[in-house]
């Protein structure tokens, strides 16, 4: 049976998301478990949102609209960009696949980072395209070094920018720097699935570059709370969209996100108390962890990247069996780091304190072994 498979298959490794509450539960026999694993809302979707759902699920033994029309309005409308601008996606992982497909000819490779989101590569991988993996600098996408590895075989570059796992960002003056030295053949896809978050001053202005061969990607799954309801986007010039709408399934966004999703951009109430949630709550874990000492990445987005300057399986486990998954982040490269995604102020408070205390355990445990002379 095996010898059916596709020969590459074995290369793939699958994405590996953050652990579901229920299973945690289960498995650790818990009343209440907190998720802070997956940089989703904490907060549930609005009324407005909920009202819109229940009104289209009386419709819900019809076809979407395929081409998502009234949505594709609301968002060009917020967005000041033209209807033809836009494609949406069951969440921006099928907008990734969709870019792959829509542009890569055979023996073409992909460009991103080694630290980043692993749909890029996995996606590709999956697609039988080559990925070209740079290393970041200080944390951070190292453009210079990317340009330096784009050469005549490669075609697209993916740059999620704030960064998921470090939160990080490049600035307007790189990012225009990069934009003018990239050969003219090469499509530089900007990943800024957490851009509501965003408060630097210097961040690019992304829509201003849809003259250039520039894809943007945005998603309704964190500020905008529908991570459940699958639905992202892309923007770009009318040329990349029409190529990328003759490899799009006819029904790839469900009547329900279509629905929620016009209600959830034209909340702004929702949103601005989402921004402020976070942006309180970063400060207090910012804080918090100055005050223990702990080492953290300063971050544009809704999580922060937290060093634990020790191996950070066993505190993850270690913190669920107090009901809390934070996000290991081996699978990044990144041995001794956590990422920890904001919570709400209750949530917040609860990691400090469960983090504190593991990490107190893991202290004494080792001073134990010190004196037992074990090491
Ligand atoms: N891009 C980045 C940078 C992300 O962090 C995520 C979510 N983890 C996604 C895309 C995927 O978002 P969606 O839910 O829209 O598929």
């Amino acid at each position: 049976m095996e010898d059916l498979v596709r020969k590459n298959l074995s290369e793939i490794k699958p994405y590996v998301p953050g652990r579901p509450i229920d299973e945690i539960r289960r498995e650790y026999n818990l009343k209440k478990v907190i998720k802070l694993a997956s940089n989703e809302n904490p907060l549930p979707p609005p009324p407005s949102v909920r009202r819109a759902i229940s009104k289209a699920v009386m419709e819900a033994n019809r076809y979407p609209d395929g081409d998502c029309y009234y949505l594709k309005s609301a968002v060009s409308d917020k967005l000041g960009v033209k209807n033809f601008n836009l494609i949406f996606g069951n969440g921006s992982d099928e907008i990734i696949d969709i870019i792959i497909k829509a542009f890569m000819n055979d023996g073409e490779e992909v460009v991103t980072s080694d630290t980043t989101f692993l749909e890029y590569e996995i996606v590709s991988r999956i697609n039988s395209r080559r990925v070209v993996l740079v290393p970041l600098k200080g944390l951070k996408y190292d453009l210079e070094a990317m340009l330096k590895a784009i050469n005549a075989r490669t075609k697209l570059v993916f740059i999620a920018n704030p960064n998921n796992p470090t939160g990080t960002y490049v600035d307007r003056r790189e990012t225009e720097d990069f934009l003018a030295r990239v050969p003219d053949n090469v499509i530089v896809i900007f990943d800024e699935a957490y851009s509501e978050f965003i408060d630097a001053d210097d961040f690019p202005r992304s829509m201003s570059y849809l003259d250039k061969n520039v894809i943007l990607l945005r998603t309704f799954s964190k500020a905008y709370a529908l991570a459940g309801l699958r639905l992202g986007f892309a923007v770009a010039g009318a040329e990349f969209i029409k190529a990328m709408e003759k490899v799009r399934q006819p029904f790839n966004v469900n009547s329900l996100a279509q629905a929620a999703a016009i209600a959830a951009i034209n909340d702004e109430r929702f949103l601005a108390k989402t921004k402020s949630i976070v942006s309180r709550g970063k400060k207090y874990l910012y804080k918090a962890l100055d005050k223990t000492g702990i080492e953290y990445v300063r971050s544009e987005a809704n999580f922060i990247l937290v060093d634990l300057k020790r191996d950070c399986a066993g505190v993850f486990e270690e913190m669920l069996r107090y009901g809390l998954i934070v996000r290991d982040m081996k699978q990044y490269g990144l041995s001794t780091y956590i990422r920890v995604t904001i919570g709400t102020e209750e949530e917040n408070r609860k990691f400090v304190g469960i983090l504190n205390k593991v990490m107190r355990a893991k202290e004494n445990q080792h001073d134990n072994r010190l004196k037992a002379g074990r090491y």
